[in-house]
């Protein structure tokens, strides 16, 4: 048995994304040989993590905001040169990177915060606030850029079922949704993919 000091912190990184209970307690003994100078400064980027970074009040996007800012809009959001008639439904954050080191797409975005799970029916998805986001703007195409993996497909047409039945106010029309063309490699995920491949995909949407 560890003790709970060190039981507690395996348990917690055990929560991480991919992290099982044996590289969680590899951490943690990693962390009991570092010397104090590394272990404090890694101590010290957790904290100012939340201090530092916000989360976009419009995409969730995480960006970083100076001491005492009232900004709750991400750069991306703020930017006036970006087309307000394109939203990119996308489920993480690193999909979004990866979309913009393409530089081919100039619309906004809105994190999904996930996919549908059917295993352990842990639905966290931001639908809500998708809605919301398309109800109050002037969308005319909404992106669904979901991972070409099955639990991505089930997201997809999930995420596309609810926009149809969207209530736009009269005279409002509802945005068209599109899907993210072939070439992705099905099962892959668009973090993986590289440029050129996502590009095409984004252009052959429908
Ligand atoms: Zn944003």
């Amino acid at each position: 048995m560890n003790p709970p000091v060190i039981q507690k912190l395996i348990n917690l990184f055990s929560k991480f994304p991919t992290i099982g209970p044996r590289t969680a307690s590899r951490f943690v003994f990693y962390l009991l040989k570092l010397h104090s100078k590394e272990f404090n400064e890694l101590l010290n980027s957790i904290t100012n993590l939340k201090k530092a970074i916000k989360i976009c009040s419009f995409c969730f996007n995480p960006f970083e905001s100076l001491e005492n800012s009232t900004e709750t809009l991400c750069p991306i959001c703020r930017d006036k040169s970006r087309d307000r008639t394109l939203l990119c439904v996308v489920e993480k954050e690193i999909d979004l990177i990866s979309i913009e080191k393409t530089k081919k797409y100039q619309g906004l975005y809105f994190i999904l915060g996930g996919t549908i799970n059917l295993k352990t029916d842990d639905n966290t998805l931001r639908v809500k606030e998708l809605k919301e986001r398309i109800e109050n703007s002037n969308f005319e195409e909404i992106i669904i850029a979901l991972n070409p993996t099955t639990e991505g497909e089930t997201t997809a047409l999930y995420t596309e079922r609810i926009l149809k039945s969207l209530q736009i106010p009269k005279g409002k029309r509802l945005p068209k949704i599109t899907r993210l063309g072939r070439g992705l490699p099905s099962g892959g995920e668009l973090e993986y993919a590289d440029e050129e491949t996502l590009e095409s995909a984004f252009e052959g949407r429908k």
